[in-house]
């Protein structure tokens, strides 16, 4: 008997873990994994790249004329890891330094973006099997998502994994500006017209500040079976 495939929403706050464990979920279960974060990433890369945002200042009706030349694309490298490809190009360093996370804000909030976005995301996941990890899968791209989870933790606790991260990677980065970015990126994210951050109805929340690796993955997969129990 094939099992039914369902698709499985994540979101939440700015580095709260949800693309390590969508991820991890994903293999585990066989299906495929969409980063919709680095999506937003790849066009603030390219209005970076082409001068659009300059000085904190974002000519938005440049981006909308360039919008139809922007492609972001995934693909798997050699290794087995999923990357992004922005017009042809692996970005994926390029997409998760700090000059990126200092905009991608204000670029996801543009309609235009948004909805070129979400048209792609909604195609990836036509034939279902996909778990998917942003801010607005549960409330806009995927409404009818068998299951939906909302991911928060103390902004603390996600400032010192990001930093972690970067320095990890060898970034000379400094704590409380991290901090502030995270903070600021929350801000926006809950505050913006379009899609903003909110939590699903229906959507079960998950806080991870207190979870080890293990425990959320344990968690996550359980309720995945559930769902699928559910559906049988
Ligand atoms: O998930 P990540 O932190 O990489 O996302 C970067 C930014 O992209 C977020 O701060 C948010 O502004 C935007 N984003 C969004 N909608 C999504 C995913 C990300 O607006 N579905």
């Amino acid at each position: 008997m094939t099992r039914k495939k369902i698709i499985i929403a994540i979101d939440g706050y700015s580095s709260c873990g949800k693309s390590t464990m969508a991820k991890e979920l994903a293999t585990s279960i066989d299906y495929i994994y969409v980063d919709t974060g680095a999506m937003y990433r790849a066009v603030t890369w390219y209005c970076i790249e082409n001068n659009i945002v300059q000085n904190d200042v974002l000519a938005v009706d440049k981006l909308v004329s360039l919008m139809p030349n922007i492609c972001v694309e995934f693909y798997r490298t050699g290794d087995g890891s999923v990357h992004t490809k922005l017009n042809g190009k692996d970005v994926e360093k390029e997409i998760r330094g700090m000059l990126v996370s200092q905009y991608v804000s204000k670029v996801s909030a543009l309609r235009f973006v948004r909805e070129a976005m979400v048209t792609l995301q909604q195609k990836m996941g036509e034939q279902k099997g996909i778990v998917m990890d942003g801010r607005d899968i549960g409330t806009v791209v995927f409404p009818q998502a068998e299951l939906k989870i909302f991911v928060t933790a103390d902004a603390r606790i996600r400032a010192k994994r990001r930093y972690d991260e970067l320095i990890a990677k060898g970034e000379v980065v400094c704590f409380d500006d991290i901090l502030a970015n995270i903070r600021e990126r929350d801000f926006l994210d809950e505050t913006r017209e379009e899609s903003p951050l909110r939590k699903a109805p229906d959507a079960l929340v998950l806080d991870n500040g207190v979870l080890s690796m293990e425990e959320q993955n344990t968690w996550l997969m359980n309720q995945y079976k559930r769902v699928l129990c559910e559906i049988y």
